[in-house]
């Protein structure tokens, strides 16, 4: 099930919402109902204030999505949740100055965005909006100065948090992205992550002693994405130029499209294979794939004797043997797949890659790495 709703598309990108963005609305217009004391209209003013905060979000998002396709990076989708928005993007350039520029982008623009609100503030002559004291006050009014200052100030923090140098923020990444200036890109993701970690253990203790769990668990989210990106960037230097047809498995058993489902739970019993291709009859080129869970979904509802073609996935996730190890792995994750099949330029099969060949060959390659310079 699909629970995200396209809003529209800006040069290529989708910007959709997700459902679960309707739980902030009604917690918005119950939570500012009850902080203004002015019911219906505190709720109605509230759920504007967020759905124009958003605005601000998808601009952020925006603001890295278009730096991002200057520099040639493909950006999938926008999607606006709860906790605010995120950008899909393919794998961001490994150039400092690139990945400085993309990150602080977004941070940028609410700067702007704040920057605006007090200029129309001051146009509109309420001046107190720049006063700390008077913005404090008119926070929380169900009026147009009280929806400005709300804003400006909301524009303000979302710009200074996401400076915060800790993954997965942007600060995170323009730290990395100034490290790497000196150092390897590696090192510089090594130390940035380590960092952000040390972040994260201050942010949770202090959530944890003013009692707010809100931090605690923005600390714990920090924690792991500074320790995922980290994970991310050493296997894939530690998997360096190695490529598919060097650790796939080669020559794996197969099926036929006409075989039966009992011959492929008689392969999956008596081999360490758990996913099959399928074959053409009587020849090399690939007409589907079928995977374990294929097989018990299609034992269930169909029976042994039904034939593989009969359920085998015919949209195949593939990679050729020239591929780097690193981009195939992505590729799983993007496909949401544990298997590639490995075919050359005209579909004929040539090997098999899984999970266990990329983890199998990753851990070879940690204790020596040798062997991922051999391999080159
Ligand atoms: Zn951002």
């Amino acid at each position: 099930m699909n629970w995200s709703i396209k809003l529209f598309k800006i040069k290529g990108i989708e910007v959709k919402v997700h459902l679960t963005f309707v739980l902030i609305l009604v917690w918005a217009a119950y939570r500012w109902s009850i902080s203004t004391g002015e019911g219906i209209q505190g709720a109605l003013f509230g759920i504007a204030a967020t759905l124009l905060l958003f605005v601000s979000v998808t601009l952020h998002e925006l603001g890295h999505s278009f730096q991002a396709i200057k520099y040639g990076v493909k950006v999938r989708d926008i999607i606006l949740m709860p906790m605010g928005g995120v950008a899909q993007m393919e794998e961001i350039p490994e150039d400092p100055n690139k990945e400085l520029r993309i990150a602080i982008a977004g941070p940028l623009v609410n700067f702007g965005i704040a920057a605006l609100l007090i200029g129309i503030g001051t146009l509109l002559n309420a001046r107190a909006l720049i006063s700390l004291e008077e913005l404090r006050d008119s926070l929380g009014q169900v009026s147009w100065s009280g929806l400005l200052s709300y804003l400006t100030s909301a524009n303000l923090m979302l710009g200074l948090f996401n400076l915060i140098p800790a993954f997965p923020m942007d600060g995170g990444r323009v730290l990395r992205a100034l490290l790497a200036k000196k150092l390897t890109h590696a090192r510089a993701t090594q130390i940035a992550a380590k960092i952000g970690q040390g972040f994260a253990l201050l942010l949770g203790l202090w959530g944890f002693m003013s009692g707010s769990w809100t931090l605690v668990i923005i600390a714990i989210f920090v924690w792991m994405g500074a320790g995922q990106e980290n994970q991310g960037v050493q296997v894939k230097h530690i998997l360096g130029e190695t490529t598919v047809g060097q650790v796939m498995t080669r020559s794996p058993h197969v099926l036929q499209v006409n075989d039966s489902l009992s011959k492929a739970v008689e392969l999956t019993l008596s081999t360490s294979q758990a996913d099959f291709p399928v074959l053409e009859w009587g020849s090399n080129r690939v007409a589907g794939l079928l995977t374990e869970t294929d097989l018990l979904r299609g034992l269930q509802s169909l029976g042994s004797d039904a034939a593989v073609r009969e359920i085998m996935q015919m949209r195949i996730p593939f990679t050729s043997p020239s591929e780097l190890l690193h981009a195939a792995q992505q590729k799983m994750l993007t496909s949401r797949t544990r298997v590639l099949l490995v075919l050359n330029s005209e579909s004929e099969l040539l090997g098999l890659l899984t999970v266990n060949d990329i983890n199998e060959a990753y851990r070879l390659m940690v204790v020596s790495p040798k062997l991922a310079v051999n391999a080159r």
